[in-house]
């Protein structure tokens, strides 16, 4: 059984190109072990990479990525918890100083679940997952004609995941101490503009001079 072929020739590529460049850091963080001092938690869609958009090395970024990029709030009930144990992996042993909840444009699980269009159902797995999105969509109101109306679930949902991160009372404690900062952003996907929450304003803000020159 072998890769796509396309995985073998990506494969093929970082081997005679990337590693070469970061072989000495390979080997350095499979001696030492990784101490990524960020936290990114992103949507599963395959146009958000975190390590593309910010540019990172091996080792820079502690990913944990699901559809939406919700974060469940906590909930020590026994039930398996892939978010909540990246959590407590980040923080309990990486001690990450940085969360950042990296949402986007033209998510196609906010959607879905904004239009209650396939693949949703009540019986799906991504149906009882997007439920998270709730108390984003309350707070919101009503929809009526909103032409932005996707835009502004999918930035509230991400300042919702940023609640819900402070229900972790090991981290809540943290971010008070101020060891941990939480951080909302925002990928535009058609203009690669990324985009930063203000808790002052309640807006999302571009980085650097806003519009990218294309
Ligand atoms: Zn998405």
């Amino acid at each position: 059984m072998s890769l796509p072929p396309r995985l073998i020739e990506g494969y093929e590529a970082f081997r005679s190109g990337r590693l070469p460049a970061e072989q000495d850091r390979y080997r350095d963080l499979a001696e030492r072990g990784q101490s990524p001092e960020i936290m990114v938690i992103g949507c599963c869609d395959s146009r958000v990479s975190p390590e593309v958009i910010f540019d990172a090395r091996p080792g820079e970024l502690f990913v944990v990525r699901n559809v939406a990029n919700l974060v469940p709030p906590y909930a020590p009930d026994g039930a398996y918890h892939g978010v909540s144990a990246a959590l407590e992996f980040a923080v309990g042993a990486l001690r990450v100083k940085h969360i950042v909840v990296l949402g986007h444009a033209q998510c196609g699980g906010v959607r879905a679940f904004a239009e209650g269009s396939a693949p949703l159902s009540p019986g799906d797995f991504i149906g009882k997952w997007m439920s998270l999105i709730t108390p984003a969509v309350e707070r919101l109101g009503e929809r009526g004609n909103s032409p932005d109306y996707l835009t502004r679930l999918e930035q509230a949902s991400i300042v919702s995941a940023l609640d819900n991160l402070m229900t972790f009372p090991r981290l809540r404690k943290l971010i008070e101490r101020g060891h941990v900062k939480l951080h909302g952003a925002y990928f535009g996907v058609a203009t690669g503009e990324l985009s930063v929450f203000d808790p002052q304003s309640g807006r999302f803000v571009p980085v650097g001079n806003g519009a990218v020159r294309t």
